[in-house]
């Protein structure tokens, strides 16, 4: 069984629906993100390690990319270059949908992170890799496949989906901005801020906590990027 788990998990699956057909590199920031960034890499919050946009990818088939994620983003790019945050705001409908797709940027780190972990001890001990796992997101007994690995946090998934519907609204902070340039800073588990400075408009989602008003999710999320730029300058 653990040999099987160590001998099988380079096994691709899209991670979106477990398929072994007709793989594509789905890019973990998409490409229409990142347009205006004269930057070409990044660093996550993760492992501190510094990643170029276009090699960092995870496998998923044709169907899912296109039909799925494809949909959602053609979608929301339509909103985002339609809106002129001056007069008006998302529906409440759209505000679920562009939680969604920021909860569909951090599954892609998280399973990122986990191909790593499962490469990183190829031929090594089973344990370290028990060890590794970064997740929170999926509960159960980890002596399962990679695929099974990869549907529990496809479930995963959906639950925050349907958890974002309710309780989660606050979380977001849709923040309208003149920069000239794409930002980007995702910390596992805990937030992500993107600057869409194509359509004058940047997002920052916390993933775990829930706030009673906007204005409190407002005043810590300007905390955060105000230290993370204070950082980076230093
Ligand atoms: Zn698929």
């Amino acid at each position: 069984m653990i040999d099987s788990l160590i001998s099988d998990h380079a096994t691709n699956i899209c991670i979106f629906c477990g398929e072994d057909d007709d793989l594509t590199k789905e890019h973990v920031i998409p490409q229409w993100v990142y347009d205006r960034c004269t930057k070409r890499k990044f660093i996550t919050t993760t492992n501190k390690a510094s990643q170029t946009y276009h090699k960092t990818t995870v496998p998923a088939c044709k169907d899912c990319n296109n039909s799925i994620l494809g949909e959602l983003e053609r979608y929301l790019k339509h909103k985002f270059s339609d809106i002129d945050l001056i007069e008006s705001y998302f529906s409440a409908d759209d505000i679920e949908k562009i939680i969604l797709w920021l909860e569909t940027l951090e599954y892609k780190f998280q399973v990122l992170d986990l191909k790593r972990n499962l490469n990183k001890v190829k031929g090594s001990d089973y344990i370290p890799y028990i060890g590794k796992m970064p997740i929170s997101m999926f509960q159960g007994p980890m002596d399962q496949s990679p695929s099974k690995v990869f549907s529990n946090l496809r479930n995963a998934l959906k639950a925050l989906s349907v958890k974002s519907k309710m309780a989660k609204l606050n979380s977001l902070c849709v923040i309208r901005t003149t920069n000239p340039d794409f930002h980007f800073f995702h910390s596992t588990n805990n937030f992500i801020f993107i600057e869409l400075a194509q359509y004058s408009v940047a997002f920052f989602y916390f993933y775990k906590e829930e706030f009673a008003s906007p204005k409190e999710a407002e005043f810590k999320a300007q905390q955060i990027v105000k230290n993370e730029y204070a950082s980076a300058s230093t």
